[in-house]
């Protein structure tokens, strides 16, 4: 279909949509992936820091939590603040920073303006040197904040939880570990993040590829040469390269390893979407006029504002997501007062959507030399059906000598064998696959974590959520006393900025386990009413626009089957995440913990 007619056809552009996501369906869904760890054993272990031996710990903490990514420092930050000394981070990693720690992958960087993303940077004085922060520089903001308030000296890295049982007798938590300790704690949290299980494409041969393959997450510098910094990686001079997926992460390391590489293959299922980056670093002349006391809050809640949740004057971040949900206000805005019915809201919502989509679509067509490549690197969804990227070197990577596009028109790569990939009907030999298939979503809350959180009487988390999820403010749940699980379902749920949602709930952990502590009570935790009242609240909202059908297949709707009954719970505030971000900040503020039950 020509481009020029679609860009304001909207008939035309969903009936391609259709047919686009008609394609890309299987019937295996989920079924189609593998976990890195059960298939590949050798590439579970810690590519970054040796795990070294330690006896098991066997003490008492005040608080225990889960997970050392953003979420376990701002919280450990907080707790710090308010006095809570003996706070414990147990990691799977050997360091602090959670998914910063894993991926190291060259070209790794925050999406979301580094001023909102990286936390704590009011607290830490530190000035992000560029407007969208490369990993290295984010891995070491965590070290800087687990430095600064001490999280170091109680934490056990290269350590999984096993276990997490409530003791009712003891009023404690036994946490158990796979390196044999067994230790207790009065509250625990746990963040074990959304996205940190890799996943492999489920290929017939997978295994009997020869030479070399590593996920993302786990990049062998050893053999690549070059490092996370951006040093050129020599040793792929004289390699042919195999690159599985075209998601935010191989969008990110495509250009490096374009450069590197003697041939790169990109196989190709769904185009990205591709917008400009236009990341620069930051002034610190302009940094130092701009960060005033309560700066940090300032932008973020101004971010959020400008992707939709409310009507800032100005915009501080400026960026291709408030760029989205500004096009989208002035489209509703446009609309005569007696117009604005869900239903032409809906429509206003899919005319700025299409025709932000039509500009990246071009913007591909524009940068990439060879017209057939430009045309197969067109998205043809719904922006917000996939993660959308931004980058200025990803499209101009398939100008680079030796850089081939390997679209699959939905399918996919067919299989490995002994000496490379089949897309197509055709075989690339190659030295080396790249596995860019990113990380479980979808599958068992309990089965991500690892462990089973049990409260009490028995009842697990699965349990508990076994009809859909149930909060009180997406971070506690009735019948697991002191226990925090450190998440935006069910609190500003959609974010496009989750740090937000993390710094915001440290804060709600410290002001709840504050108040425990001067109340001298042994337990905090929601009554069953107030669970049940928070989730009520959240239904009466327009629901969860996660999950469409209509959209392309991906971990966004459950590969295209929809997220089931359950997921209806996986909403947020029904006024958005400025809605959520207020009330909790007046529920904070109230003093009186309304829903929460302090016991003896
Ligand atoms: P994704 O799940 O987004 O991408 C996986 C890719 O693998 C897709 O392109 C998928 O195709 C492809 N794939 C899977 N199986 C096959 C197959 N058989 N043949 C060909 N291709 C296949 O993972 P990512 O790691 O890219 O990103 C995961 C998430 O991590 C992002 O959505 C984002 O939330 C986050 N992220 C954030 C970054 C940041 O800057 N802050 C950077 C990187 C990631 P298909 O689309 O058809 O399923």
């Amino acid at each position: 279909m020509p481009d020029t007619a679609t860009a304001l056809d909207h008939d035309a552009l969903r009936r391609k949509y259709a047919e686009e996501r008609d394609k890309r369906l299987r019937a295996d869904g989920l079924g189609q992936y593998i976990r890195l760890e059960s298939e590949f054993a050798d590439l579970a272990t810690d590519p970054y820091i040796p795990i070294t031996p330690r006896d098991p710990v066997t003490d008492h903490v005040t608080f225990a939590f889960i997970g050392g990514g953003f979420s376990g420092l701002v919280v450990g930050a907080r707790l710090k603040e308010a006095g809570i000394e003996d706070f414990r981070i147990i990691e799977k990693g050997g360091d602090f920073g959670g998914t910063w720690y894993w991926n190291r992958y060259p070209g790794a960087q925050c999406d979301t303006a580094s001023m909102i993303y990286m936390p704590l940077l009011e607290e830490t004085g530190h000035m992000p040197s560029e407007k969208y922060a490369h990993a290295p520089e984010i891995r070491e903001h965590c070290s800087r904040i687990g430095k600064q308030y001490g999280l170091y000296e109680n934490a056990l890295f290269h350590t999984q939880v096993t276990g997490l049982a409530w003791d009712e007798t003891r009023k404690l938590w036994v946490v158990t570990t796979n390196r044999g300790d067994e230790f207790t704690a009065k509250y625990v949290g746990m963040a074990t993040g959304p996205l940190h299980v890799a996943k492999l494409p489920g290929l017939p041969g997978i295994e009997s590829f020869k030479a070399k393959s590593f996920h993302t997450s786990r990049w062998d510098y050893a053999y690549t040469g070059g490092d996370p910094e951006g040093a050129p990686m020599t040793k792929l001079a004289d390699k042919r390269v195999a690159i599985i997926g075209t998601g935010a992460t191989a969008v990110q390391c495509v250009p490096h390893l374009a450069r590197s590489a003697k041939e790169l293959f990109v196989f190709q299922r769904t185009p990205s979407s591709v917008d400009e980056r236009n990341n620069a670093p930051l002034d610190p002349d302009w940094f130092a006029q701009v960060s005033e006391p309560g700066w940090q809050k300032k932008w973020q809640e101004n971010f959020v504002g400008n992707l939709g949740g409310g009507f800032a004057a100005e915009d501080l971040v400026q960026d291709g997501w408030t760029d989205l949900g500004k096009r989208i206000r002035n489209e509703i805005m446009a609309l005569p007062m007696e117009e604005r019915t869900p239903d032409k809201i809906m429509a206003a919502f899919e005319g700025a959507d299409n025709e932000k989509m039509e500009e990246i679509r071009q913007r591909a067509e524009r940068i990439v030399r060879d017209p057939e490549a430009g045309q197969k690197l067109k998205a043809w969804y719904r922006q917000l059906c996939k993660r959308p990227c931004f980058h200025d070197q990803y499209l101009q990577a398939f100008n680079e000598p030796g850089v081939a596009l390997v679209d699959t028109d939905g399918q996919g790569v067919e299989r490995i064998t002994e000496n490379g990939v089949v897309a197509n009907g055709v075989e690339y030999p190659v030295d080396c696959i790249v596995y860019a298939s990113g990380f479980e979503v979808g599958t068992d809350y309990s089965s991500r974590a690892g462990f089973e959180l049990t409260g009490r009487g028995g009842e697990t988390v699965s349990e508990h959520w076994k009809d859909g999820m149930r909060t009180l403010h997406g971070l506690q749940l009735y019948g697991f006393p002191n226990a925090f699980i450190v998440q935006h379902t069910q609190a500003a749920n959609l974010i496009a900025n989750v740090p937000h949602n993390i710094v915001d709930h440290a804060d709600t952990v410290a002001a709840i386990v504050s108040e425990a502590e001067r109340r001298g009570a042994a337990t905090v935790e929601p009554t069953a009413e107030a669970e049940k009242r928070w989730v009520d609240l959240l239904l009466t909202g327009f629901g969860s626009r996660f999950g469409d059908t209509t959209c392309t297949p991906g971990y966004y709707n459950n590969e295209g089957e929809g997220l089931g009954k359950e997921a209806q719970l996986n909403v947020g505030h029904p006024a958005g995440p400025l809605g959520y971000f207020s009330h909790i900040a007046a529920w904070r503020a109230s003093g009186t913990f309304e829903g929460l039950d302090f016991g003896g």
